[in-house]
């Protein structure tokens, strides 16, 4: 089997994995580049944009940008696949997005037409055997994949952690549907950024609840798709005994987890209380605000509340209404707040207060629970991607496993005799 890393061996965002074998082409993630940095700009792609495709396939790993976001430029014939709910979860976001952004009109029309799967499913395409391997990341829905032909098992990890909430059931499932492979294609996002992992999910989540108890009015600015911390954040407030308010949007989307057959919402953490949660409804003849009642406004007085927001006027206007202290919290990548940094949002850093809160945790995995995990699957090499420094992670991790940097556009054979056959053609 060839492999070739078309993007994504020396940056974060926009990867896209090939794998060649006997003349088909499976390819891994079609996504969107970061902002800042050096850009390529559109990826043309032989067998995937252009030319024969009839022998090619897209994986899509999950519904962030940097790896759905470009689909749309895809040939129409070319078959693409993507976790069931994940899908579900991409259209409820186009869909609300698509007035202001129209590229998200065309991406529900593309995602109407694409075949889906469902958690650990295994499925040919061609020579390939695939099987689909749920992970924990902060996208729901987020899977792996086994991919073998030839026989050559590879591991392509997608993004992923082991410090969210998913982490046991996870480990179970690489344990019962992965075991050993020859070659991991791993994230390593977090290379560079030994900090970003400091706390667990559910240690974050025992920080908001004390934080919830301790003030009775908390703003937390939240992705709406990082749903684990959503709901997180839903029992966390029920924990303190304060009102939970989302907007429809929110809402669809916590509904579109509750109601899914997913083997991860059989936890308790993906259910609803008794009390039915009712969300903020937007106002019929003005789109800059929500229709709220007085009374409404007198129980967060009452009862005290967690509002999840996010920087829009509906928002802010909101945020004027409801009376007393309150508790700003930014509970997303503080890069968006840094002034000179790549992905400043200006409207975002605005809606925080001066002194905000800063509480997260990232969606990836740091590099002692990576050493953990390449043990499990004894790979006889180690491919990383989705990575601005695949040199540092060599020098931390060659100690124990052959690492195979590779450069964009490197195409390498692989076979799965002990001394693996390398032959790079730049
Ligand atoms: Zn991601
Ligand atoms: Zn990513």
């Amino acid at each position: 089997m060839k492999i070739i890393i078309h993007r994504g061996t020396h940056q974060i965002g926009g990867c896209v994995t090939e794998y060649e074998y006997d003349g088909w082409h499976l390819f891994v993630d079609y996504g969107e580049e970061l902002p800042g940095g050096l850009k390529k700009g559109d990826l043309q792609v032989e067998g995937l944009t252009y030319g024969d495709i009839s022998k090619s396939a897209l994986l899509i790993t999950h519904y962030h940008g940097d790896h759905i976001g470009n689909i749309t430029k895809l040939p129409k014939e070319l078959p693409i696949y993507m976790g069931e709910l994940g899908r579900k979860i991409q259209m409820i976001m186009s869909d609300h997005l698509k007035k202001v952004r129209p590229e998200h009109k065309e991406m529900l029309e593309r995602l109407e037409h694409i075949h889906t799967f469902k958690e650990r499913e295994e499925f040919p395409f061609g020579p390939f055997l695939i099987k689909s391997v749920p992970v924990d990341h902060s996208a729901f829905d987020a899977c792996a994949f086994r991919i073998e032909a030839g026989g050559v098992s590879i591991y392509h990890t997608g993004d992923f952690r082991l410090h969210g909430f998913k982490r046991k059931n996870f480990l179970n499932t690489l344990q019962q549907n992965v075991g050993d492979v020859d070659y991991v294609v791993c994230e390593a996002t977090n290379i560079s950024r030994p900090n970003a992992t400091s706390k667990s999910e559910p240690e974050l989540q025992r920080d908001f609840i004390k934080l919830f108890k301790e003030n009775k009015g908390c703003v937390v600015y939240l992705s709406s798709t990082n749903i684990d911390r959503l709901f997180s954040l839903y029992k966390a407030a029920q924990n303190a005994g304060r009102r939970f308010c989302v907007d429809e949007y929110q809402k669809k989307i916590m509904d579109a987890v509750v109601e899914s057959d997913s083997m991860w919402t059989h936890s308790p953490l993906y259910q609803y209380g008794k009390d039915e949660l009712k969300p903020l409804m937007y106002h019929k003849f003005d789109k800059d605000r929500f229709f709220i009642l007085d009374s409404f406004i007198d129980a967060l007085d009452t009862y005290g509340y967690v509002l999840i927001a996010r920087s829009s006027d509906r928002f802010d206007d909101l945020l004027g209404k409801i009376r007393g202290e309150k508790v700003k919290v930014l509970s997303m990548w503080n890069g968006y707040v840094k002034e000179g940094s790549d992905a400043y949002n200006e409207n975002l850093a605005k809606s925080l207060d001066e002194d905000f809160d800063y509480m997260h945790t990232s969606g990836h995995i740091d590099m002692a629970d990576l050493c953990f995990f390449f043990r499990l699957l004894h790979p006889k090499g180690i491919i990383p991607i989705h990575t601005e420094n695949p040199e540092a992670f060599a020098k931390e991790f060659s100690d124990e496993w052959p690492i195979i940097v590779l450069n964009d556009g490197d195409s390498i054979s692989l076979t799965s005799s002990s001394k693996a056959e390398r032959s790079i053609n730049h």
